[in-house]
């Protein structure tokens, strides 16, 4: 008998929410139902194929410069990578390595636990209260670093930068990372408090605000002792995280802010209204700062609601785990989509 499967690692992943194909409305992933800046067009049909047989820039100079002026940071204060999903793994290789269990909410971005897990970084949950909000005190203890999205997802519950600046003020001796992916659908930045706190890492993406899922550029402002850290650790694993077409388009987006205010902001009235019209359905909806709305009814079953949905192609995002069980977590898309999806939740609770 030959055993060498036991060489195999043996691990369970983040599940990502599904990618259909066919006709669907697809509210599961939090994706931006609009499309990216027109820049990115003009940027794409400039693009000559034959730059293709070289190598990026591996600094990915052009895409940090653009987000340094756009953050008003230094380009030494900046780090891009391939979606923020990777350049969240890569600060847990810079920034969490004490061997004292790093703190985030039991309720939360769902891939903490699972890096956590690759990596071999110790970890402690730190409960929501009752109405899933976040109590920074709670993280008042040794630990080997602090990981938290603002807004929480899957909540959509922000923080204010006073309760994040306590925090920082009370936690010097080890990294507070805040994962910003819904920071622009209604939130506030805490990138201006990296000036003040070396020990403090932001991390945004294109992913959601700037609707641009499928081209894989995440992005982190921090002290420029964490940003080397972090070039030392992309530099010992994969030097061109970023390629040559999402530098440029990368870039093309950044430079245009009037286009994310104004989507955000009709998303954000889009979001208005969803809630208003789920609440007249019976639902209890919180608070969200996102893209996104978490719900839950008293009266129905949210896995029943989630698979009757599903089989009519409206997707939406359940997720069987403690405390959220009978909660579902609805992306904000056009108008059509909700009214759409609104309808049908109708039907299936009369
Ligand atoms: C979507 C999301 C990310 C990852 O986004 P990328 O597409 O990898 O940039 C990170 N954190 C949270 C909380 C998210 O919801």
């Amino acid at each position: 008998m030959s055993n060498w499967k036991d060489n195999l690692r043996k691990i369970e992943p983040y599940v990502p929410g599904e990618q259909p194909k066919g006709k669907i409305i697809k509210l599961n992933a939090n994706e931006n139902p609009y499309p990216p800046s027109s820049n990115v067009l003009s940027a794409l049909r400039t693009f000559q194929p034959d730059k293709l047989r070289l190598y990026p820039d591996s600094s990915a100079h052009v895409l940090k410069q653009a987000l340094a002026k756009a953050f008003a940071v230094q380009e030494n204060q900046v780090f891009v990578g391939n979606g923020s999903d990777e350049v969240i793994a890569m600060a847990y290789m810079a920034c969490f390595q004490s061997g004292k269990p790093i703190l985030f909410p039991d309720i939360t971005y769902s891939f903490y636990p699972v890096w956590c897990k690759l990596l071999q970084t110790p970890y402690q949950t730190i409960p929501l209260d009752s109405e899933f909000r976040i109590h920074l005190e709670d993280y008042s203890q040794p630990n080997g670093g602090i990981i938290l999205p603002n807004p929480n997802a899957p909540t959509g519950i922000g923080l204010k930068t006073e309760e994040i600046k306590n925090l920082l003020d009370r936690n010097q001796e080890s990294i507070v990372i805040i994962d910003e992916a819904y920071v622009d659908f209604g939130a506030e930045s805490v990138v201006p408090l990296i000036q003040k706190y070396e020990n403090l890492l932001v991390i945004q993406t294109f992913s959601k605000s700037r609707s641009l899922a499928g081209l894989r550029i995440g992005m982190a402002f921090g002290s420029e002792t964490i940003i080397q850290t972090l070039e030392a650790v992309k530099n010992s694993y994969n030097s061109y995280t970023c390629d040559q077409l999402a530098i440029l388009l990368g870039t093309a987006s950044i430079e245009d802010k009037a286009y994310l205010a104004e989507i955000s902001a009709r998303i954000q009235a889009t979001r208005t209204k969803s809630a208003q019209r789920l609440k007249e359905l019976g639902f209890k909806v919180y608070p969200s700062d996102s893209n996104f709305l978490f719900v839950t009814h008293p009266k129905a079953n949210a896995k029943e609601i989630f698979e009757k949905l599903r089989e009519q192609g409206i997707l939406i995002r359940y997720f069987n785990l403690p405390r959220i069980q009978n909660h579902l977590r609805i992306t904000i898309g056009t108008e059509e989509d909700m009214d759409i999806l609104l309808q049908a939740i109708q039907k299936l609770l009369s």
